[in-house]
Formats: C-alpha cells, sequence, structure tokens
C-alpha cells in the first residue's frame, strides 16, 4: 500500500543576492499518508497511561515547559471554539482558538475560566490587522510566571484541572495556508521578539528545511502539513512522510512539531505520534459535536452539523466577504453526522492511543517528551 508522490519541493535557497529564493525540485521518492503504514503488536504486559510533558526549548527557547493530552483541536471557526477548549480543557488537551473572537470575547473568556488558559492557543494570521488583534488579546490575557499545569488525562469530564497560581494564555498560533515565505519567517521573528516567554506554534510547512528556518527565528512548535486536511481540496500531500521528516529537523534543534491534518481516527494519531510528531492537530475529528459551532440540520430523520475549511467559500463568505477574485476555494463544506458532547469523542481517541502504546509496545516514558 505504499504510494509513490512527485511532490514539489519548495527550497529555500540561500539569500545570496536574493535570487531564486524559492527554487522547485521534484521528488520522486516513496512519500506515505497515513493510510500507508500498518502497525504490527509487540508483546507486552504494559498497562498505559498515554501523557505528555512538553517542554518547548529552542534555539530562541523560552524554556517553557507544557504539560498535558499533546492533542491540539485546529484553529478552524467550526471546531477551534471557547466551548471546545473548556471540554479539551478538562482532559488535559488544547485548542487552538480561531482568530475570529473578537478581544472583548476573549478577555471574558479567560477571566470566567482561569483554568481553561493553559490550554488554549491564540491563533493569527500574519496581516497587520490579525498581529495587532493578537498583541491586543495577550495584553488583556498577560502571561504569568508558570502557567504550567498538571494535566490529568484520565480526569472524568466533570473533573475541573488543577489551578495554578497564575493562569494566562501563554500560547500563540501564527497560522498561514503555506509557509514558504520571507514574509512568514520575519512575521515569527517579530512575535518571538515581542513575546520572548510565549511558546510559538507556526506553520504550515512539509520539509526539513522550512522546519529548520521557522524554529531558528523563534518558533517553538512547527506546525507541519499542506493539503492533508479532511476538507481540504488542495492537492493530496505526504502527511506522515512530511511528520517523519520535519520532526527530525525539529528534534535536531531542540524543537517541536505538530501533525496537522489527515487524522480521522486514534490510529492515524499514533502512526503521527510513531513518526515522531510531539503533539497532533485534528479539525474534522471534533466536527459534528456538540461544541463545534455551525447550525444543526434534520435531513432523512438524521441531525448533521456543517464542517468546512478555512479556505473554502463558505467560510470566506462569512468572514471576507465572499471568494477574492485572485485566489480560488481550496476548502470545501461538509455536513457531519451530529455526535453529541465531544466528550465521547476525547475518550475514543484517549482509548484507541492507550491500545496502539499496548500494542506496539509503548511504555509510559515513551509518551513522555521532554
Ligand atoms: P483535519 O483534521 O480536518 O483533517 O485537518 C485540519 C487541518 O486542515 C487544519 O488544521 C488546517 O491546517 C487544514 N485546513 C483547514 N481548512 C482548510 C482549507 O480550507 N484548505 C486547506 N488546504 N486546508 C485546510
Amino acid at each position: 500500500q505504499r504510494a509513490v508522490q512527485s511532490v514539489y519541493r519548495h527550497d529555500r535557497a540561500s539569500s545570496l543576492g536574493g535570487v531564486a529564493a524559492h527554487a522547485m525540485r521534484i521528488e520522486e521518492d516513496v512519500k506515505l499518508d497515513y493510510k500507508a503504514p500498518r502497525t504490527s503488536p509487540l508483546p507486552t504486559t504494559l498497562l498505559l497511561r498515554p501523557r505528555s510533558t512538553c517542554a518547548a526549548a529552542s534555539p530562541s527557547s523560552t524554556k517553557r515547559s507544557w504539560e498535558g493530552v499533546p492533542l491540539i483541536v485546529a484553529n478552524m471557526d467550526t471546531v477551534g471554539t471557547f466551548d471546545m477548549a473548556l471540554a479539551l480543557a478538562r482532559h488535559g488537551a488544547m485548542v487552538a482558538v480561531h482568530k475570529h473572537y473578537s478581544v472583548e470575547e476573549w478577555a471574558a473568556f479567560v477571566a470566567a475560566h482561569p483554568e481553561a488558559a493553559a490550554h488554549v492557543a491564540v491563533s493569527s494570521g500574519v496581516s497587520t490587522a490579525d498581529l495587532q488583534k493578537l498583541d491586543q488579546i495577550l495584553e488583556r490575557c498577560p502571561a504569568g510566571q508558570s502557567a504550567a499545569h498538571k494535566a490529568r488525562p484520565s480526569a472524568t469530564p466533570q473533573t475541573r484541572p488543577r489551578h495554578t497560581s497564575l493562569q494566562a494564555v501563554q500560547t500563540i498560533c501564527l497560522d498561514v495556508a503555506n509557509g514558504y515565505s520571507e514574509g512568514f519567517v520575519s512575521c515569527v521573528q517579530r512575535v518571538r521578539a515581542a513575546h520572548p516567554s510565549r511558546t510559538i506554534i507556526a506553520g504550515n510547512v512539509v520539509t526539513n528545511e522550512m522546519t529548520e528556518e521557522l524554529i531558528m527565528h523563534g518558533a517553538d512548535v512547527v506546525k507541519v502539513g499542506i493539503g492533508p486536511g479532511s476538507v481540504c481540496t488542495t492537492r493530496r500531500q505526504t502527511g506522515l512522510s512530511a511528520v517523519v521528516e520535519c520532526a527530525d529537523a525539529a528534534h535536531g534543534l531542540g524543537g517541536h512539531i505538530v501533525a496537522d491534518g489527515g487524522i480521522t481516527n486514534p490510529g492515524d494519531a499514533a502512526k503521527a505520534f510513531g513518526g515522531g510528531a510531539d503533539f497532533v492537530m485534528m479539525g474534522g475529528m471534533f466536527a459534528g459535536t456538540d461544541e463545534s459551532h455551525g447550525t444543526l440540520v434534520e435531513r432523512g430523520g438524521k441531525q448533521y452539523k456543517q464542517f468546512y475549511g478555512m479556505s473554502s467559500s463558505t467560510a470566506m463568505a462569512k468572514h471576507s466577504g465572499g471568494v477574492a477574485e485572485y485566489r480560488s476555494s481550496e476548502g470545501k463544506t461538509v455536513e457531519v453526522a451530529y455526535r453529541g458532547p465531544v466528550d465521547a469523542v476525547i475518550l475514543d481517541l484517549f482509548g484507541g492511543l492507550r491500545s496502539a502504546c499496548t500494542y506496539i509496545g509503548e511504555t509510559p516514558t515513551d509518551m513522555t517528551l521532554h
């Protein structure tokens, strides 16, 4: 089941003379997506509790550490919601909250739910307006000395995470559809300079060179994956191969990666971790839940909720007044069967990850990232 794909690869040539800053070459080697590899059971007597401690260390290192379950809900306006953040925080995981909440809504959320602050990231694009709003949100939700927080993955939905003395939003998610531009690198650099103590997640990229570039310019966690998203209509890319390549590059520099997009079940998430991902980001897995936004519609006696890509015409009509003339819609809109509260999805994911670990003989230590 191995697929050979030709991949256009962006090379950041040296900045010498500024010529051909982005050359392209075609790669013909084998690339894997999440469907391709199968995991094989190994004997084990271990009982596992997936958990993760992630020290965000990079050359620009904040030396912050974050402890929790390394699953992040994508910053899409359907699933990256405050309601989702509250549910995920109860389980020790994270939400990259979408960028369309106002500064006031952010301030109200953090004031009302300080316990969730360590489990949300503020998302931003690279436009001046986005970056100004990011600064305003972070000003209203100041960084604490220690927002690191002991998560309890096995906590029941009713159990709230432990409070720490000072809660604040510590994580920034800088997100562009294609991270291959000088502009993006310098944006990461500027945000790092402005927020030296916060963790910066930045992407998306799919190659080792660009992973290194982003880490060298201030990213703590590089977001990896262009094209594999469930509601993405760009050409299918090389989900797992990109994860393996970028994880290797990031770890070599003491950085981290998040595998973003294309994860459709707990087994895919296990493969991403097996491929070296420190975190996995998912959108579609959380669609159709109570905590996702969108109208519940009934058809043929069944209930559905809308889920769409952030570059879809639905998202563009909602946030930018329609598809801009110079770009095409690169996301689709789908209706997902209604799934009730997200807790069931989370527990299913945790259960699947535990089983995967048990089958391949992982130890709890192997699930601990440093
Ligand atoms: P999923 O978990 O649904 O497979 O993938 C989620 C990821 O898909 C997001 O984190 C984001 O990187 C990507 N994504 C979201 N919306 C779009 C879109 O409209 N077009 C493309 N190409 N990717 C998208």
